[in-house]
């Protein structure tokens, strides 16, 4: 039996090596941290839990090709729970809640009348929406892969007819940002609430894709979160066989006569036929090898690499907030100070009516704010870090007990992952957790595999746009695939 060596348990890895296991591979997974998951991960303070990965999921949705690939890793099962919060993100102004609702008739008609002078560009979104809702993230097998069950699904031809509308308006969208787009709108709440669902900087395809994923049913929050799916997985890959080791990074890969012959762990060299490098892409090819990776795709990715990272804020109050919509945006009076830049609205994630995300009685909040790598990472160095961390944790408390009363005095416990803690924990390049796609941004794939050394292989968020868990999940598998193919090994995916 061939033996595989992989680098990180997070979705990247953890779906390879099941599917190399299901294919009859001996598979030995390294995990720095002492957990799986990666970025795909949730923690528990003071019996709060917060949700730091998932927020929302595309192949939750059963009718999605991607929901099968989510049960043949173990990841959902068929009758996981799925929460599909409606509306999306509610927008609290002036004392009016303006939301982000999933039906798009619903949307239309909620937005006009919310601002009628802005009707004939609502009506052009839904329309559009519903134009890209018919793309769905294709799932093939690669050329020339010997397979114990073909993949069943619509032909390419056919895919491409359903897809044309939606290609020909991409060009549209993939050059403006995200936040030049929303500027055509009049009124303030409607902008916000449109920049708040990816983010002003990114090209506006990303706000279109988004919004086409949860109008289609897609984009669900999975009952018990983040690291509960990454343990599923992790538990099924051991349950097939699989060997993880927690707590040991992988130094180094070895390279002999042109191929990847193994591991370097704790000083301790690990033989392997073959490698697949699921740590981020980013990091490993300048930091897993004797040499920086030279390899033109290498060079591409070094160049055109966009970092999207967080300053992600957990806060538990001992207050029912129940009551209170799951995602609200709030303008706030008196801006926020951070980093240099003035807030002036913040986005909250209530988990209040959520089982077991907090103690009787209280509710477990989580807020997203820029990285800003450069700013933590030069507190860190000049001592000012934990106090960067409270001014900023002051300031949002301060805001919040403005908007919500109810929090006032009834803080339970708090914490603020910067870059430098993603980056940490996770080894992830500048601590982003995937590919910022600006305007004009091309739309670069990297291979699965080396170019010039044989028996290595890469997964991971950041091989294809647009990242997040569905590309870690199929990058995974087709590490896997190309696994199959080099070493003439039929491809097998159990259910
Ligand atoms: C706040 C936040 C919100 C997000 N929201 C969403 C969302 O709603 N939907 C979505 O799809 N995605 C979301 N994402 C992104 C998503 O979580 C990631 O893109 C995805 O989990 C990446 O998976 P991966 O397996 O490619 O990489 P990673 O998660 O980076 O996993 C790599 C693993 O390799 C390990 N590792 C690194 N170096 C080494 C080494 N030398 N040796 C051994 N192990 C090593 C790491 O510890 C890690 O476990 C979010 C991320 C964050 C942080």
């Amino acid at each position: 039996m061939k033996k595989v060596i992989i680098v990180g348990a997070g979705i990247a890895g953890m779906a390879a090596g099941i599917y190399a296991l299901q294919s009859g591979f001996e598979v030995m997974l390294f995990e720095q941290h002492t957990i799986p998951g990666g970025n795909c991960t949730s923690w528990k303070r003071k019996g709060y839990l917060f949700e730091g990965g998932m927020h929302w999921l595309t192949g939750s949705d059963k009718q999605q090709p991607l929901r099968r690939l989510w049960e043949e890793t173990g990841a959902l099962t068929k009758d996981t729970k799925i929460h599909n919060r409606d509306p999306f993100i509610t927008y609290v102004h002036n004392g009016q809640n303006v939301c982000l609702y999933r039906d798009l008739v619903k949307l239309q008609e909620h937005l006009c009348s919310i601002s009628p002078e802005d009707s004939t560009l609502i009506r052009r979104l839904c329309r559009d929406v519903k134009t890209f809702a018919a793309m769905s993230m294709p799932i093939m097998n690669i050329p020339g892969l010997k397979v114990k069950t073909k993949e069943k699904g619509p032909s390419m031809l056919g895919m491409l007819l359903k897809m044309l509308p939606a290609l020909l308006r991409m060009n549209h969208f993939a050059k403006q940002s995200i936040g030049e787009y929303v500027k055509q709108f009049k009124h303030p709440a409607i902008r916000s609430l449109l920049t708040h669902i990816a983010g002003e900087d990114y090209a506006s395809t990303a706000l279109m894709f988004t919004l086409a994923c949860l109008s289609s049913g897609d984009g669900g929050y999975v009952e018990g979160g983040s690291l509960k799916m990454a343990t599923n997985m992790a538990n099924y890959f051991k349950q097939l066989g699989g060997t993880v080791q927690y707590g040991l990074p992988v130094e180094k890969i070895t390279i002999e006569g042109g191929k990847a012959t193994g591991v370097m762990v704790a000083g301790t060299y690990h033989t392997a036929d073959d490698v697949i490098v699921a740590s981020d892409t980013r990091s490993a090819i300048d930091q897993l090898f004797d040499q920086p990776l030279q390899e033109p795709w290498a060079e591409n990715m070094r160049s055109n690499t966009g970092l999207a990272n967080c300053t992600f804020i957990s806060i538990g109050v001992e207050a029912d907030l129940s009551h209170l919509p799951e995602a609200i945006i709030f303008s706030l009076d008196k801006t926020i100070d951070f980093a240099g830049k003035q807030i002036n609205t913040i986005s909250v994630n209530n988990y209040a009516s959520y089982q077991g995300y907090a103690p009787q009685g209280g509710t477990a909040l989580t807020l997203i704010l820029d990285g800003n790598y450069e700013y933590w990472k030069t507190s860190k160095e000049n001592g000012s870090y934990e106090q960067r961390k409270q001014e900023l944790i002051d300031q949002i408390i301060a805001r919040l007990e403005e908007k919500i009363p109810a929090i006032t005095g009834k803080l339970a416990v708090w914490d603020v992952a910067t870059p430098l803690t993603y980056e940490r924990y996770c080894g992830t390049y500048h601590g982003s957790w995937m590919t910022l796609m600006p305007p004009g941004f091309k739309q670069i794939s990297y291979p699965s595999k080396s170019k010039n050394i044989d028996h290595l292989y890469f997964a991971g968020q950041r091989l294809q746009p647009p990242g997040g868990m569905p590309v870690a999940l199929s990058t995974g598998r087709q590490a896997a695939q190309y696994l199959c193919k080099d070493n003439d090994v039929v491809f097998r995916n159990k259910m």
